[in-house]
């Protein structure tokens, strides 16, 4: 079997520094835990940033580090603070972010951090360039690395098999012709032979973009580029379900269940959990429930909204905006509905640990999951994974990704507070044999579509997209 070489912005450990010396630990994100079944750290490799600085490491403990993580299969591309602040917290997510997101209005563009993204796109692509091996599959992830497939295709030529996956929203051409950079953007992309998005629609976003910047146009999904095929195409990305199906048998789950259920009394929970993000809607989304409080005076003191909002990007503006509008909108509901007895929302800001949230899954009675706009979205299908007994009520944004998936969800639109709060009303009187009809539906599909389908499916497709190459050379 062909060696994987996976490429992301993040390798998936975190390096801490301490007086007695460098703590390195795993910390599979999403995407780790995504490729649980393909990659293999004996032979494959993971090409990324480590997560510090590199001048907070003398030129010692950047060696030893990086014997420790090769040792692993990991292959770390050093950033410097600099680098980070204006590739990753500029570029990345002060420009691509917002506009990928749909909000233009935030999206900075600015030329030196167009230039830092391409020279740290550059710097990945010596990595890659240096541990790659004839007969390897290359695997690039998301919006931080959008040049390097092109890159590698110089370096390496043709016979590279190169995949490239997006984990966010590519947005409609309107949007995207904004960005003064847009012809390199997607002249990068075409770089690898199979380009792979969470849903149709942004296949076909990426498409009209291509077609509109470029002139090419594709066949049913293929695109003749430069003498070569690159195929594109949509894979949603999955959970693993038996992981959050199994969660509330586990002792440490057990626990965590016993407190919840003793903090939050009788009441029914209404759970909302995302990273604090524009994206995500949070603000509308209070602005719903404090609507369905004053529209539905009987769930008073008998419904609570439990919050988790996890920091993220605390360094950008725009996120430190939200976190206030935030905390006010919060305080001023809990102000004006809560009883020495009762608080209507309970907000926690942080990060949950696995089985805290998986309890929390467990004794939500509805999840109300309402993004402006999400590439695809894990929270709605870990929570529908979760509800083993089938009892439990989903409702979810159309504009998440996961939406296509999930048409027994009540679908709102995230910028209608009367449908998001009519919709709370609807799921908390929902009977549960309806409950459990929808439920069995989601379940099964999330089975079949669960993570590993979303690796093995894209590592197949990318397999045959260069069998079309072949067949063309
Ligand atoms: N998550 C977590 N702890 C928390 C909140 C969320 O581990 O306190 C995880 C959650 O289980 C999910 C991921 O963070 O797998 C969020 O993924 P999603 O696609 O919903 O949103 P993203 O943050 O990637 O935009």
């Amino acid at each position: 079997m062909a060696r994987l070489v996976v490429v992301a912005n993040r390798l998936p450990v975190s390096v801490i520094k301490r007086k007695d010396g460098l703590r390195v630990s795993s910390s599979p994100g999403g995407l780790a835990s995504g490729l649980s079944a393909c990659f293999r750290p004996e032979s494959d490799r993971w090409v990324g940033w480590p997560g510090i600085a590199a001048e907070r490491l003398s030129m010692a403990e950047r060696e030893s580090l990086e014997g420790r993580l090769r040792r692993r299969g990991h292959c770390p591309v050093f950033l410097s603070q600099e680098e980070v602040e204006r590739y990753y917290l500029g570029f990345s997510n002060r420009t691509l972010w917002p506009l990928a997101h749909y909000f233009p209005q935030y999206a900075v563009y600015d030329r030196s951090l167009w230039e830092a993204y391409r020279r740290v796109n550059q710097r990945f692509a010596e990595t890659v360039v240096e541990v790659v091996e004839p007969g390897d599959t290359i695997w690039v992830h998301d919006y931080q690395l959008m040049l390097l497939p092109g890159m590698l295709r110089q370096r390496l030529g043709t016979d590279a098999t190169i995949g490239f996956f997006l984990h966010i929203p590519f947005p409609s051409f309107e949007v995207f012709r904004t960005l003064p950079w847009r012809r390199e953007m997607v002249e990068g992309l075409m770089g690898a032979d199979l380009v792979g998005f969470h849903t149709y629609d942004d296949a076909l976003h990426f498409l009209e973009s291509v077609r509109r910047l470029t002139g090419a146009s594709d066949n049913v999904g293929r695109i003749t580029w430069e003498g070569r095929v690159v195929t594109v195409d949509a894979f949603p990305m999955g959970i693993d379900v038996d992981r959050y199906a199994g969660a509330s048998q586990l002792p440490e789950v057990e626990e965590q269940l016993r407190r919840v259920r003793q903090q939050l009394g009788a009441t029914r929970v209404v759970l909302s959990v995302d990273r604090l993000d524009y994206s995500k809607g949070i603000p509308q989304r209070l602005e719903a429930f404090e609507l369905f409080l004053e529209r539905h005076p009987q769930y008073r003191e008998r419904v609570t909204m439990v919050m988790v909002a996890v920091p993220s990007r605390t360094e950008v503006p725009a996120y430190q905006a939200l976190k206030r509008e935030v905390d006010e909108r919060i305080s001023r509901i809990n102000g004006r509905y809560g009883t020495l007895g009762w608080m209507p929302i309970r907000y926690l800001y942080r990060s949950l640990p696995f089985a805290a949230l998986a309890a929390l899954y467990h004794v939500a009675d509805v999840a109300l999951v309402t993004p402006l706009r999400d590439g695809m979205n894990l929270v709605c299908k870990e929570f529908v994974a979760s509800k083993r007994d089938g009892r439990g009520v989903l409702i979810l944004s159309e504009m998440a990704g996961a939406a296509k998936q999930l048409p027994e969800a009540l679908l709102v639109n995230p910028h209608n507070v009367e449908q998001m709060a009519a919709a709370l009303d609807e799921a908390l009187s929902m009977s549960e044999d309806d409950q459990r009809a929808r439920n069995r539906l989601m379940q099964q599909r999330l089975r079949q579509y669960d993570v590993d389908w979303w690796a093995t499916t894209f590592l197949r497709r990318l397999e045959e997209a260069r069998g079309v190459q072949r067949a063309l050379a």
